[in-house]
């Protein structure tokens, strides 16, 4: 008894079965449970699907006889099916999201399920930190802001990364974020065939081979799809990301080796060509829980050896342990309201053709119209594209967080409940009033045109406010202040649009365009 675990299909890595009382190390079963039924209640991507049923049956695949891989409509039939009881009880870490962590305390209570203890609850996993570091920080911070900055000094002075012996940061500077802001090289349509002054060769990300569990997997939601009346979101294609622990290493390798030294400079940078630039892809293998993110970050602090520039590093140290886990415990610190906020009482439902990934083909503005495809033809794209182009969208138009987070949720291959909420609620959409940004994420089409070879290949101009030629981002930013105006007057660091919106000669020619022009497809 006891030696049985429980993992969920987020806590697939070998870290999830390796404790310092061997419960379930080496021989214990390993009870994994797929539940479909979710995929009958709300469109997902189908890729998404394609990812989390294919590295759950992997895992199962590897464990063999260990695992008892049942697949039921819900978790407290699977278990009952898997023949979890009290006299054969499973252990499960904390599960990521409120609802995952209601139901196990209530399996553990007995009160659902096959009977108190059943179920026994251990710490979370899968972070660089746990619930009490947090905890220690905000009660140190007492009424000053929650700033990740301050939070990931913090952790790489605890786990040692990246510190010297005096705890002062590597190099001189805790962040290079300053050097990390380069636009897309000049001339370049891809960051691949550019001369990113990188140590190597910047090559394409590592991709993997798919196998015959993949090619269960495409049959079975085939059939999900023709008899079931499941309906999916986005189109079917190869496998792009890392499903097994073997996988993501390898993929973190490859990322590592070849393209780390170029994420730093490129870390904002779009290109219509080039959807992946030097980004790492391991957002999906790290949230499936593949991989350990201490390790992560480690490994990537050991190519300064081998000479990486060490902006890159830090850039990518930061994202890995910094942002992750402060976005991680937002989530359980703001409470299960945290997706329920919206400050700027932004109420609209998301149009069918965004909903869609403008998958008729409406959207002739350039930048959003490259997005949705991305979004439509891998589940995926990089930080700037959901912050800058989706978000900055959806915020300008006053689109419901809510809603906006749950389309995220469903439409990204990497969305979860504790990175969307804080991610879209909070950082993308302001609804959260500033916890985690001083100011919202709006901005016109000029960040986009600087940061991106967009503008020249889109019918509107980044520079032209009114008319046919209007940009819609730049339009729709001074829309967005106009309709936003007294808060942002009320806040020294947006007062300054105000002011600049009553300044603009053509300002009610301006609001009036886009009052005409409401939400339609740009
Ligand atoms: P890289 O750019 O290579 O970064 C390395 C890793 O850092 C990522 O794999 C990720 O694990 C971590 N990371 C970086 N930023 C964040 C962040 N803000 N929050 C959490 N982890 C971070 N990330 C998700 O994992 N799942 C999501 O559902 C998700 N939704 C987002 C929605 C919006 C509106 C925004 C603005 C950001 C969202 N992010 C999300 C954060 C970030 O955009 C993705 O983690 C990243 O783009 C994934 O690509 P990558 O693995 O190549 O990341
Ligand atoms: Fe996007 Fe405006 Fe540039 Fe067109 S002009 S690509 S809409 S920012």
């Amino acid at each position: 008894p006891g030696s049985t675990r429980w993992c969920f299909a987020d806590q697939l890595g070998p870290h999830f079965l390796d404790d310092a009382a061997p419960d379930a190390r080496d021989g214990g079963d390993v009870v994994l449970v797929e539940a479909t039924s979710v995929f009958r209640r709300r469109a997902f991507h189908r890729r998404k699907a394609h990812l989390v049923l294919s590295a759950l049956r992997h895992r199962a695949a590897e464990l063999g006889d260990r695992a008892r891989h049942v697949r039921a409509d819900t978790y407290v039939e699977g278990l009952a099916e898997a023949g979890v009881s009290p006299e054969r009880p499973v252990s499960v870490c904390d599960p990521t999201t409120w609802a995952a962590r209601r139901l196990v305390r209530r399996l553990a209570a007995g009160d659902v399920g096959p009977g108190a203890g059943s179920v026994r609850v251990l710490a979370p996993r899968g972070f660089a930190s746990g619930h009490g570091d947090f905890a220690a920080w905000v009660a140190d911070r007492g009424e000053r802001r929650l700033l990740q900055d301050d939070w990931y000094r913090r952790s790489r002075r605890r786990l040692g990364v990246l510190v010297e012996a005096d705890g002062e940061p590597v190099g001189g500077r805790w962040s290079f974020d300053e050097d990390n802001r380069e636009p897309p090289p000049r001339g370049a349509t891809t960051l691949v065939a550019s001369d990113a002054p990188a140590t190597e060769a910047l090559r394409e990300p590592w991709w993997p081979q798919e196998d015959d569990v993949d090619a269960e997997v495409r049959d079975d939601l085939d059939r999900m799809a023709r008899d079931d009346g499941v309906t999916f979101l986005g189109d079917d294609g190869p496998r792009r990301f890392a499903v097994t622990h073997d996988e993501a290493r390898r993929a973190l390798r490859h990322f590592l080796a070849h393209r780390l030294d170029a994420f730093g400079p490129y870390e904002d940078a779009m290109l219509a060509g080039d959807r992946w630039m030097a980004h790492s892809l391991l957002s999906a293998p790290l949230n499936l829980g593949l991989l350990d993110p201490v390790r992560v970050a480690r490994d990537a602090v050991g190519r300064l050896r081998h000479g990486a520039r060490l902006a890159s590093v830090e850039g990518f140290v930061r994202q890995v342990v910094g942002w992750r886990d402060y976005v991680w415990h937002l989530y359980w610190q703001q409470g299960e309201d945290y997706r329920r906020r919206n400050a700027l009482q932004a109420r609209r439902a998301l149009p069918e053709w965004f909903a869609d990934l403008d998958a008729g083909g409406q959207v002739r503005a350039a930048c959003l119209s490259d997005v949705l495809g991305s979004v439509r033809e891998e589940g995926w794209a990089h930080h700037i594209p959901r912050l800058m182009v989706l978000g900055n969208w959806a915020l300008q138009h006053r689109y419901d967080p809510r809603a906006v987070t749950d389309w995220f949720h469903r439409a990204f291959v990497d969305g979860y409940d504790w990175v969307m909420v804080p991610n879209v609620v909070g950082m993308s959409l302001h609804g959260d009033g500033g916890v985690m940004a001083t100011k919202p994420y709006a901005s016109g089409g000029a960040y986009i045109d600087r940061m991106s070879d967009y503008c020249g290949r889109c019918p509107y101009d980044p520079k032209v406010r009114v008319g046919e030629t209007a940009c819609p981002f730049t339009a729709g930013y001074w829309a967005f202040v106009d309709a936003n105006r007294e808060r942002l007057a009320g806040n020294p660091r947006t007062s300054r649009a105000v002011a600049g919106l009553d300044r603009l000669k053509d300002r009610d020619a301006l609001l009036e365009q886009e009052r005409r022009r409401g939400g339609d497809a740009p």
